[in-house]
């Protein structure tokens, strides 16, 4: 963050009466506070300090993907991103504070025409600092679309276009991998989708709250087929979404993307539906609100979706969700479809995330604290991967298997090209 966006920055949250008190769940000052220093290269020391042996013992750097990145831009260099104006209006002060947080989170210069090629070469800067073969799995995201499946800027917050995240992963192919986001109501939508594999897409990222997707609708079935056929996964937000919000939020319920498993799709439901509750519809459309963490539990407890749900650890060790993690952590039996992804840039959100909280919370060595707090000064993308690493309760940890992603979305890769 250059100097006068840290200033504007401090301005805005100076103007919001942020502080000790914080906003939301925030009830005390953040142990790292608000603002992400930025720092760049890790000290010797962190790179040298034992722990560090068991961030990385027993994986193979080479299968080791983020799951779970987001791509931002503002449209620096046509290449067709786009935010809505209403993330900069004093009219929508949350929306404009959410977009300096993250801003903030991923160090971008905001001077004009510089902000999307500088959150690439953060993150580029960022995997540097990973054994080689690390990779991060880029998301591209769909407009909302309406109905009658034309795009609605209006109700959209932001826009990654498949071509853009496209370009990133293929100017990088050391560093990235990249997941198209295609709305299931576009007219074009499987040929999307074709066009997508050809480019390397490895999954299909949706957000059906904030995109107007309802997946348990007949709308989907064609798509559902098509991604079925080509063994392509969803990777799909359920449960309450603070991070892009609008549209209709009962398109989250977990529930409804059995529609997809029921047509074969493989889905892989974001931060294990750890947040907000969600109407049980399997008792009827009025069934009593219970957890949506709840209704993905049953779902993953289904024998017939055994192969077919998956889901991700991204942000389950934000504290809005961290309850979650032991549950998950309990439960060995759920481990070989679990990926590990971190929802960057938010794991630069400085207020989000407390290394001390999870110690507190018997989830992690006191002794690994001070550690993982000056690592995510220089690296938020390797904080987020070694506090999973050391996470422990009581017998339970994340075995390698959850880390070393890339075996499902490389699974019968020839297939799908000679598929399609
Ligand atoms: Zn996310």
């Amino acid at each position: 963050m250059c100097v006068t966006s840290r200033r504007h920055f401090l301005g805005v949250l100076g103007a919001f009466g942020l502080g000790a008190v914080g906003v939301g769940g925030w009830k005390y000052w953040p142990e790292q506070g608000l603002i992400n220093p930025c720092l760049a290269n890790l000290p010797r020391t962190a790179i040298h300090h034992p722990l560090m042996q068991s961030v990385w013992a027993g994986l193979d750097p080479a299968q080791v993907w983020d799951s779970h990145v987001h791509l931002a831009g503002g449209g620096d260099s046509s290449n067709g991103t786009w935010f809505s104006p209403d993330m900069d209006s004093l009219w929508h002060p949350l929306l404009r504070l959410q977009k300096l947080f993250y801003m903030n989170a991923a160090c971008v210069n905001e001077t004009p025409h510089k902000l999307d090629a500088s959150y690439v070469a953060r993150m580029l800067n960022l995997i540097e600092s990973m054994p080689a073969g690390f990779k991060a799995l880029l998301f591209a995201f769909d407009l909302f679309h309406d109905e009658a499946g034309k795009a609605d800027k209006k109700r959209s917050i932001f826009y990654i276009p498949n071509q853009y995240a496209a370009q990133v992963a293929h100017a990088h192919p050391a560093a990235f991998e990249w997941a198209a986001s295609i709305h299931p109501y576009r007219a074009d939508c499987v040929e999307a989708l074709q066009l997508a594999v050809r480019e390397g897409a490895r999954a299909v990222k949706w957000l059906p709250s904030a995109m107007g997707i309802d997946p348990l609708s007949s709308r989907c079935d064609l798509f559902y087929e098509a991604l079925a056929a080509a063994d392509v996964p969803i990777i799909s937000h359920a449960g309450r979404e603070l991070a892009v919000q609008g549209g209709n939020r009962d398109f989250g319920n977990p529930l409804r993307l059995r529609r997809a498993m029921d047509h074969g799709v493989r889905v892989v439901i974001a931060h294990c539906a750890s947040d907000g509750d969600d109407r049980d519809i399997d008792q009827g459309p009025n069934g009593p609100r219970v957890r949506s963490y709840k209704l993905f539990a049953r779902m993953m407890d289904e024998p017939r979706y055994a192969d077919k749900l998956h889901a991700d650890i991204s942000a389950l060790t934000q504290f809005n969700r961290a309850w979650a993690l032991k549950a998950v952590l309990q439960r060995d039996d759920w481990h070989p479809r679990l990926l590990n992804g971190s929802d960057y840039p938010l794991p630069g959100v400085m207020p989000l995330f407390s290394a001390t909280d999870m110690a507190n919370m018997g989830l992690l060595d006191p002794a690994a604290v001070p550690l993982l707090q000056e690592i995510r000064t220089h690296n938020p993308l390797l904080f987020d991967f070694s506090l999973k690493r050391l996470l422990r309760f009581e017998q339970h940890q994340f075995p390698s298997s959850v880390f070393e992603t890339r075996r499902f979305f490389e699974r019968k890769i020839t297939r799908h090209q000679a598929i399609l």
